[in-house]
């Protein structure tokens, strides 16, 4: 199943991510990932962007249509895949479609209220990138993850002023995405401000016509 995750920032998309494609037995990719491991290890990709995404501004479209383009040839995204954080722009979608079919387009839909509580407590493991939150979902231990011991860690682009920039960009550069979808009729919209169960629920009644 070839899947879009769309939505702003902190509704979610990474945490489901995780479970429906252990559910489905198909890749996350996230585009955001991408871009965090490339500056984490200082490659060239890495040294281009870490800026852009440090502010929480939108890295140029050329660039992220290759990267996502070449990752969509290797053999584990042929039967399916979820795009997590891709597209983002109107260019983005239009190139997408030129060279992949996909099955639905999943939008996580959230306030802007709820998204700056989200995100500015937000805390994730460098090992295994599983999400926590400083109060409504803490690790057992402080700064150490449940799931694998590795480190827990606030992601430099969680800051109010990045949050804020990020929340902007979306409304303005992402949002129409909702609209080019519906008129594909690939829309399938999901409220994702309960508990991840809850948001799980939602996506597997919306995808299970197509399973
Ligand atoms: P979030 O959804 O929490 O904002 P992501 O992990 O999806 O975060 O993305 C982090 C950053 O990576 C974005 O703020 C942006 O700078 C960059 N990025 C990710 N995906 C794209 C994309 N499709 N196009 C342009 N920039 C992107």
């Amino acid at each position: 199943m070839k899947l879009i995750f769309l939505g702003p920032p902190g509704a979610g998309k990474g945490t489901l991510a995780v479970i429906v494609s252990k559910e489905y037995g198909i890749p996350q990719i996230s585009t955001g990932d991408i871009f965090r491991d490339a500056i984490k290890r200082e490659t060239e990709l890495g040294k281009k962007v870490k800026e852009i995404v440090g502010r929480g501004d939108l890295v140029p479209d050329e660039l992220t249509v290759s990267l996502v383009r070449e990752r969509l040839t290797q053999a584990d995204a042929q039967k399916g895949y979820i795009l997590d954080g891709f597209p983002r722009t109107i260019p983005q979608a239009e190139a997408l479609e030129k060279f992949q079919k996909l099955d639905a387009v999943v939008n996580f839909s959230i306030s802007d209220e709820q998204v700056v509580k989200r995100l500015s407590g937000r805390e994730i493991c460098k090992s295994c990138g599983a999400i926590y939150h400083v109060t409504n979902m803490p690790s057992k231990v402080k700064g150490v993850c449940d799931k694998c011991g590795g480190p827990v860690y606030v992601r430099p682009d969680d800051s109010l002023e990045s949050i804020t920039n990020r929340l902007d960009v979306y409304r303005k550069q992402t949002e129409p995405l909702i609209g080019f979808y519906r008129g594909r009729a690939l829309l399938k919209d999901i409220d994702s401000s309960k508990s991840p169960e809850d948001t799980q629920d939602q996506i597997k009644k919306a995808l299970g016509s197509l399973k």
